[in-house]
């Protein structure tokens, strides 16, 4: 008899990780201030100094900017709205490509079609399931104007390889930051790398307020550009601020704007950052380095890079089944049975969902598609995205529960227990089936 739990044994985790909570009684007063002075947003879409949103929304840009260290920051109501904001900002226009990532949430990919742009997707490694710079090299055109890298899982990507790309290849960076506020990368905060940096402050991520996100840059006219593009672009410029000779490209606005309530919250949260970021870092790293002895039979920890550190959105892990003697889905399945709240994918490749599938975008016909007629998302066109994806990745969602010292105990018990019991989980495999065939 085997002593797993997902074969009748007793589980190590005996209680549930409680929800993970960043918001306390700062934020409330902060909040309630707020909400008591009754100008919940100030912002206006005359070019006056309101323009740019009220006192909090304000404060806010100015504290992220000295936190994080650049020059701009520019507070939008999500990370979603901020990566069209930046691609607007750079100029992208119809038939313009844009490398993106196959693995990440979806607005990574289809912010480029807002502007007509066509993402274009290169592969990712596997050790660090974020862009390989080989892959992006090979995807690049006469067309390619930026590349979106996303931070993924609470890392840099590899910054210093995509950035001597771009440079050579006269393209912009955008870092999609989401997942990442805090991760440091070679002395700098990741973020801070490319030419816009893109934060949220959505529920689900590290510090929040409820929805919003933060642009950073310390390009001026950049800065300039998202501050148009977040509120009415098109109404102000031809007022004063706006010089005859400035760029109208993309100078259609939309409404970015953030509340003054979530400014005033995010202004708590960010003075939270660090020692959150450094707790869920911490407890990581005790977690991560208890499973690096698996790594020759096949089963990887996370991925840390010499001059970085990993934040941990996520705690992302890769199984080889082949070489483990075990499937994925079977491994995470004795995992759940644990009481380690593991999740057996990540991300489909985006290119095959039906909006690359069928090309169908904007209007019913296929623009921006229809501006590349032989551009097409067949399966296989990210080989390693496609197979971590259908055999090999799976993740802790980390930042979604408050885990602390004995939960990392207990993983790590758990995460030992069915790797060394992990030949017993063959006969998980067949018990059902003659349960069922008894059942007959
Ligand atoms: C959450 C997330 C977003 C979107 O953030 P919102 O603020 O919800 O729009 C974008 N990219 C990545 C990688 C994310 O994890």
């Amino acid at each position: 008899m085997s002593s797993l739990a997902l074969l009748g044994g007793k589980p190590v985790c005996n209680t549930p990780f409680p929800p993970w909570r960043s918001l306390g009684e700062e934020e409330v007063q902060a909040g309630l201030k707020v909400l008591k002075s009754g100008v919940l947003s100030s912002f206006v879409g005359t070019w006056s100094k309101e323009f740019s949103g009220g006192m909090e929304v304000r404060s806010l840009e100015k504290e992220w900017a000295l936190h994080f260290r650049t020059r701009h920051a520019i507070a939008v109501n999500s990370a979603t709205s901020g990566l069209y904001a930046a691609m607007g900002a750079i100029g992208i226009g119809p038939g313009d490509e844009v490398i993106v990532t196959p693995t990440s949430m979806s607005a990574s990919a289809t912010a480029p079609l807002v502007y007509g742009g066509i993402p274009v997707f290169a592969d990712i490694l596997q050790n660090t399931y974020m862009l390989d710079p080989r892959s992006i090299e090979a995807r690049i055109t006469p067309k390619t104007r930026a590349i979106i890298v996303v931070n993924l899982f609470g890392h840099s990507a590899d910054m210093e390889a995509i950035l001597l790309i771009a440079k050579r290849r006269h393209l912009f960076v955008i870092e999609d930051n989401a997942q990442a506020p805090g991760a440091v990368y070679q002395s700098r905060y990741a973020g801070t790398w490319g030419h816009i940096g893109v934060f949220s402050l959505n529920y689900h991520k590290h510090i929040h307020t409820g929805e919003g996100g933060v642009c950073v840059t310390n390009d001026a006219v950049l800065a300039n550009r998202l501050k148009l593009i977040r509120n009415h672009a098109e109404a102000v410029i031809d007022s004063k601020g706006y010089a005859e000779e400035d760029d109208l490209t993309n100078m259609i606005g939309w409404n970015y704007r953030m509340t003054e309530i979530e400014a005033a919250i995010g202004r708590q949260q960010l003075k939270k950052l660090t020692a959150l970021t450094r707790r869920k870092q911490g407890l990581g790293n005790v977690l991560r380095n208890s499973l690096l002895g698996m790594e020759s039979e096949g089963l990887h920890a996370p991925h840390v890079g010499p001059n970085a550190t990993h934040v941990y959105y996520t705690f992302p892990l890769r199984i080889e089944p082949a070489k483990a003697g075990v499937s994925r889905a079977l491994f995470v399945q004795a995992l759940q049975a644990e009481g380690v709240p593991a999740i057996e994918r990540y991300a489909k490749p985006l290119y095959l969902s039906p909006l690359f599938q069928k090309r169908i975008a904007m209007g019913g016909h296929g623009f921006p598609f229809t501006l590349q007629p032989e551009r097409r998302y067949t399966k296989g066109l990210c080989p390693t995205a496609e197979r971590l994806y259908q055999e090999e990745l799976f993740y802790i969602p980390w930042c979604s529960y408050e885990i602390g010292e004995e939960g990392v105990r207990q993983m790590t018990r758990a995460i030992q227990k069915v790797w060394e019991h992990r030949n017993d989980l063959g006969e998980a495999i067949h018990e059902p089936c003659e349960r069922a065939l008894r059942r007959k």
